[in-house]
């Protein structure tokens, strides 16, 4: 079933016009949301992070936040999904293709489905290999804008190097991976990239912090370089979907000892126990 404005609709039946600002411009923003045991995971942060991406591109949301909650409760509902995600877009809407804003009354056009997915506890366990490419997105990374060809083209590449993901940098400050922030562990301490327009607010990012800070490790949100990143005793990405998941092989160097280390152990089984695992 897929919720498609305020109706859950069969598949069969859900289209979206070829004129959707979303198809033609990229014109709209998403939302991946984890579903754990049937529940919507970190739920509150999510609808603030849609709330915020659609004021940042002058974009009304079609209903209350409270409406939409209802609508993906009843969703995941019918679909009866355990462990699974949300895929959740509003686009701009239907309108003859011009650059600049439709004319007000365009109904924005929302689209959610969820779909089971398993914990990726492989790659949790053993980590993954990444390699670091310069980011060459726009200037505000911290919109979760429909716009991913930046982040597209740059998997690729991973895909292509038998690397699990990208690591990027801004002339060689790191940034964040294609589809999740990336932490970096020295001498104990936990540093990633501060929440600005470069990154995207990772859900997970943020709760990790949190953790961490519970737990008395030191975490200080400031941009580091490439050689720190190469220096680093232990390197992790998080993402709603990867959780919190160790790289140990950057550009095919080890990273720290080649092993998920102590730090990122502990952030994992703290991560666990907030799911309910
Ligand atoms: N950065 C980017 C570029 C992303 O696309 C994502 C989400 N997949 C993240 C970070 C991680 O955000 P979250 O923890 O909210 O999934």
């Amino acid at each position: 079933m897929i919720l498609i404005d305020d109706r859950i609709v069969p598949e069969a039946e859900a289209s979206v016009s070829y004129l959707d600002r979303g198809y033609v411009f990229g014109d709209g923003i998403y939302e991946v949301i984890r579903v754990y045991n049937g529940r919507l995971y970190e739920k509150e942060a999510h609808y603030d992070r849609l709330v915020r991406s659609a004021g940042e591109i002058g974009l009304s949301l079609p209903y209350p936040i409270e409406t939409l909650d209802r609508l993906l409760q009843d969703l995941l509902g019918r679909e009866a999904v355990g462990d699974g995600t949300v895929y959740l877009q509003v686009t701009r809407g239907v309108a003859p293709r011009t650059h600049a804003f439709p004319p007000a009354g365009t109904k924005p056009v929302l689209v959610a489905y969820c779909n089971e997915l398993a914990r990726p506890l492989d790659t949790i366990r053993d980590g993954l290999t990444a390699i670091t490419r310069p980011d060459i997105r726009w200037l505000r990374c911290d919109i979760k804008s429909l716009n991913l060809l930046g982040s597209v083209l740059a998997k690729q590449e991973a895909v292509e190097q038998g690397a699990g993901d990208v690591i990027l940098h801004r002339e060689g400050t790191v940034t964040e991976c294609s589809a999740s922030n990336v932490m970096i562990v020295k001498d104990g301490v936990v540093f990633t990239h501060p929440a600005d327009h470069f990154i995207l607010h990772g859900i997970t990012r943020a709760v990790v912090l949190r953790l961490a800070a519970e737990r008395g490790i030191e975490v200080r949100e400031i941009p580091y370089t490439l050689d720190e990143l190469r220096q680093a005793d232990e390197a992790f990405l998080t993402s709603t979907t990867m959780e919190v998941t160790p790289i140990v092989r950057i550009d095919g160097s080890a990273v720290g000892s080649g092993r998920p280390g102590p730090v990122t152990r502990l952030l994992q089984e703290a991560f666990e126990a907030t799911i309910g695992a």
